[in-house]
């Protein structure tokens, strides 16, 4: 009886330690720019106690500066207002001044935004960079919709695989959101909403040029439901031209994302592979005395943990084909490259990201030879 109970705890233990970001000690979320584009860490749909969330706005502000990240939106339901009651709330734009004299003295972009509350079809959505709130409370689900573009909002279908309405969990778009993609009137949709990912939603953005989205969509405090700093909230890293709230609504509009969901990237090739590329470096390269088997130490930059699958041709000498970078790590490896190789170009496919569904990316590791 004790023995079996021992080995459960121990099985239990173990499975814990791989489903947990463990060796992550530090709350900031870290990621490098790539060639030509800032990354912006971007978390824009969130909510406070001027819709259904629990915070007053400088909270959202205080745990995004925490998180390290660029730019924020607080995206209250326009239609549901729980806390009315309580808080009487004419001026659907307060949570945003409010975020925006909390984020003045610090270096966090406050972007104002909302989400569009609908039953299915639509459902919810954001519309950010919106102009002014108020104008959105519109009961025509298309109108509403005109009226951000009018105000030159870029918009996003929320949690479209929300069992509430999409009992099975299948994101499935409607002829509403044909109509709304072909009128322009729909720019990007989430694939990554709370705690969910979605293939079917991916797939989607995919299909139609929509920008690929992941958000935090939180409600209570961040550092209980993502267990900072050993978990995070999910964001979107947006490559941007510049620092500003403009050049990421330009990156937005041209679809320069990257999704991430725990240790998860989820993106375009176009984007997903340089910014792998910039958060992976080969930080030593050498051979030993009398030896023909490299000795690689690959630095993570990232607050992230990477696994990569060797598609090197080669064989490595004390790893199978896995190899796990943890955030922030390095990670020695030795290759068996049978002859000495005058410098490193390797390649590996990166488990932890995805640019399609159920399809991995695949990188090259560069460096030179000390
Ligand atoms: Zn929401």
């Amino acid at each position: 009886m004790k023995v079996s109970f021992l080995i459960f705890c121990c099985t239990v233990a173990v499975y814990a330690h791989s489903q947990s970001h463990s060796h992550r000690t530090e709350r900031s979320l870290k990621f490098p720019d790539i060639a030509g584009y800032k990354t912006m860490k971007c978390d824009l749909h969130q909510h406070t106690v001027f819709s259904d969330g629990n915070v007053w706005p400088n909270i959202r502000v205080q745990e995004s500066l925490k998180d390290g990240l660029d730019a924020i939106s607080l995206t209250e339901h326009l239609e549901y207002q729980p806390h009315k009651a309580d808080i009487p709330h004419p001026d659907r734009n307060r949570s945003y001044e409010l975020a925006l004299t909390e984020a003045k003295s610090h270096n966090l972009i406050i972007i104002r935004g909302s989400e569009i509350t609908r039953s299915m079809p639509p459902g919810h959505s954001n519309a950010i960079f919106i102009e002014d709130a108020n104008k959105l409370l519109i009961s025509d689900s298309i109108q509403v919709f005109q009226e951000a573009k009018r105000q030159k909002a870029f918009t996003f279908w929320n949690h479209p695989s929300w069992i509430r309405q999409r009992p099975n969990g299948i994101a499935t778009l409607t002829d509403m959101h044909r109509r709304l993609i072909k009128d322009k009137l729909l720019d990007g949709i989430e694939v990554v909403n709370e705690h969910t990912y979605s293939d079917e939603a991916l797939q989607i953005a995919l299909d139609n040029n929509l920008t690929i989205m992941g958000t935090s969509d939180i409600h209570g405090l961040i550092d209980w439901e993502h267990n900072v700093p050993h978990g995070h909230r999910p964001i979107t890293l947006v490559f941007a031209k510049e620092a500003n709230a403009e050049a990421i609504h330009e990156g937005l509009s041209n679809r320069r994302t990257v999704a991430l969901h725990n240790n998860l990237l989820i993106g375009r090739d176009e984007f997903l592979v340089p910014l792998v590329e910039a958060s992976l470096k080969v930080d030593t390269a050498f051979y030993a005395d009398k030896s023909d088997v490299l000795t690689l130490v690959i630095r993570n930059l990232t607050s992230i943990e990477f696994t990569l699958q060797n598609r090197s041709g080669y064989t490595l000498h004390e790893h199978s084909d896995l190899v796990t970078v943890q955030p922030g790590e390095k990670e020695t490896i030795n290759v068996k490259t049978v002859k000495r190789l005058p410098n490193v170009s390797l390649k590996f496919e990166v488990l932890n990201a995805i640019n399609a569904p159920n399809r991995h990316p695949v990188i090259t590791l560069k460096g030179k030879m000390q």
